[in-house]
């Protein structure tokens, strides 16, 4: 019996199946692929390893909106700070470290938005300084619907409350 590959259409002698293949199913189901030859094997491979990579990098690669908000932002059991954030995202906020305050990683902080938003839960993840003074990253404790609709809000308005 003749058979073909499915992604070259060549005849081919020993084709592999590649339904049942660990790295390769998903991608036999989206295409409708069975069996193909070595060489499209090989190829299939290498681009099941990049899809692979580039869903890591979405999920790392943040989506921020530059936008300088007033937040309110209060330490557990501390004392409120105003500050500036520089951006947002769905998942938290970076910051300029309050005069005054000093943002520690780990600290958990309630962080306020002074024209009426969201208020959530975050805690300092990153610190760190630079020319302009000290900034932080704040991330959500959990994510906040709210939130979110801010960011979305400031998105659409292409930076927010600037002044
Ligand atoms: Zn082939």
């Amino acid at each position: 019996m003749q058979l073909f590959c499915d992604r070259c259409n060549e005849s081919v002698d020993h084709p592999i199946d590649i339904r049942s293949d660990v790295e390769l199913a998903e991608i036999a189901r989206d295409l409708g692929y069975r069996s193909v030859c070595s060489g499209c094997y090989d190829d299939l491979v290498v681009e099941a390893g990049e899809t692979r990579e580039h869903q890591a990098d979405d999920r790392r690669s943040e989506h921020r909106v530059a936008a300088h908000v007033t937040l309110r932002v209060t330490p557990n059991g501390g004392e409120s700070h105003e500050t500036i954030s520089e951006d947002v995202s769905d998942n938290g906020a970076r910051v300029r470290s309050p005069t005054g305050l000093a943002f520690d990683v780990g600290t958990v902080l309630r962080i306020e938005c002074l024209d009426g938003g969201p208020e959530a839960v975050a805690i300092v993840e990153t610190v760190w300084a630079d020319g302009e003074g000290k900034h932080a990253g704040l991330r959500l404790v959990e994510s906040s619907e709210s939130w979110q609709e801010l960011v979305r809000e400031l998105e659409r308005g292409g930076g927010g409350t600037d002044t």
